[in-house]
């Protein structure tokens, strides 16, 4: 029988069922992919104290197994439904479970376009994960759409694979970190289209063929002929298992206080989910450390 439910094995989930083990507890970790989260699918984490740059695939194994030795339960199962009844009620494919308290640890998932040619085009061209397939690219050229670090630090790891990457930006200033953009603007490999957005993706034989691009300048539009493209044009809450109403933010991020408690009793959130001023590895982790701190405290003493 596990205490507190933890939905989400990321840094933040993961982190919450260490905290949470230490503090006297008996955490279950639901995770529906690979325990670690969306860190897999980073190439290299260079900003996590402690750890100079390494690999996310082996920070990501590194995170799980400490938990995992720690005491912490993690069952690879996709959380469906969580409700409030006498206490915090989670079904899941596979069965159901009850706890006095869970965090809220379930991260965010890539957003796409919204453009024609893009959903028939997903996995045959297109992609929402470089790791993944940017080695399928070698000697090609390719376009990568957004302005943050997760677009910057994509782009300059497809460089190692791809001949040229078109890197696609709504706005002339980016948002990711300065180091990256700097390394962005010095790599030869890597071409700027800035204040452009893609109109449309087209095809031929049901594979990506090319991208046209339209100017937010009033500049003619530019096509570009690419057999990969891949897209970090943010992020969206995961909470739709969520069958309770809780505080948000106007993107949808549960909103939370200083404790991590949601406006809802019983429930805590941490890590990407939550409304905060930044998305890290660093925050996530530190986030789940107190919420599991908080709900040990409010609910099991
Ligand atoms: P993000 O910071 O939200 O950036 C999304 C980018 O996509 C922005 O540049 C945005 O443009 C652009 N965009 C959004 N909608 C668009 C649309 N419809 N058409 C064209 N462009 C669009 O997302 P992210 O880069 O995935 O990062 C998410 C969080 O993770 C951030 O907090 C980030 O710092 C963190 N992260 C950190 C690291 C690291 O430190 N190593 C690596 C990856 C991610 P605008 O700029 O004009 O809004």
């Amino acid at each position: 029988m596990a205490d507190i439910l933890i939905i989400g094995g990321g840094p933040a989930g993961l982190a919450a069922g260490v905290y949470a083990v230490r503090a006297g507890a008996k955490p279950v970790v639901f995770e529906e992919q690979l325990p670690g989260g969306r860190v897999n699918y980073t190439d290299i984490v260079e900003n996590y104290p402690g750890f100079e740059p390494t690999s996310g695939m082996e920070l990501a194994l590194k995170l799980a197994q400490h938990a995992q030795r720690f005491g912490v339960e993690i069952r690879q199962e996709k959380v469906e439904r969580l409700t409030i009844e006498d206490g915090v009620a989670v079904q899941t494919g596979k069965g159901s479970y009850e706890a006095p308290c869970a965090i809220i640890a379930t991260g965010t998932r890539a957003r796409t376009l919204g453009v024609d040619g893009e959903k028939e085009l997903l996995g045959r061209g297109i992609s929402l994960c470089a790791v993944c397939d940017g080695p399928l690219f070698k000697g090609k050229e390719v376009v990568v759409v957004g302005g943050g670090d997760s677009a910057l630090t994509e782009a300059l790891f497809l460089t190692r694979f791809v001949n040229r990457v078109h890197l696609v930006h709504r706005r002339d200033e980016f948002r990711g970190a300065a180091t990256l953009v700097q390394r962005v603007r010095d790599n030869d490999k890597i071409t700027l289209h800035l204040s452009r957005v893609v109109k449309r993706f087209e095809s031929e034989g049901g594979k990506l063929k090319r991208v046209v691009l339209a100017s937010k300048k009033g500049e003619p539009d530019e096509t570009l002929e690419v057999e990969g493209a891949f897209l970090y044009v943010g992020n969206t809450p995961n909470t739709e298992f969520l069958e309770v109403e809780l505080e948000r933010d106007k993107g949808g991020y549960i909103v939370t206080d200083e404790r991590m408690r949601t406006s809802v009793g019983r429930l805590f959130a941490a890590g990407d989910v939550r409304a905060k001023v930044l998305r890290q590895i660093a925050t996530a982790v530190a986030d789940g450390a107190v919420a599991a701190v908080s709900a040990v405290e409010e609910w099991l003493h």
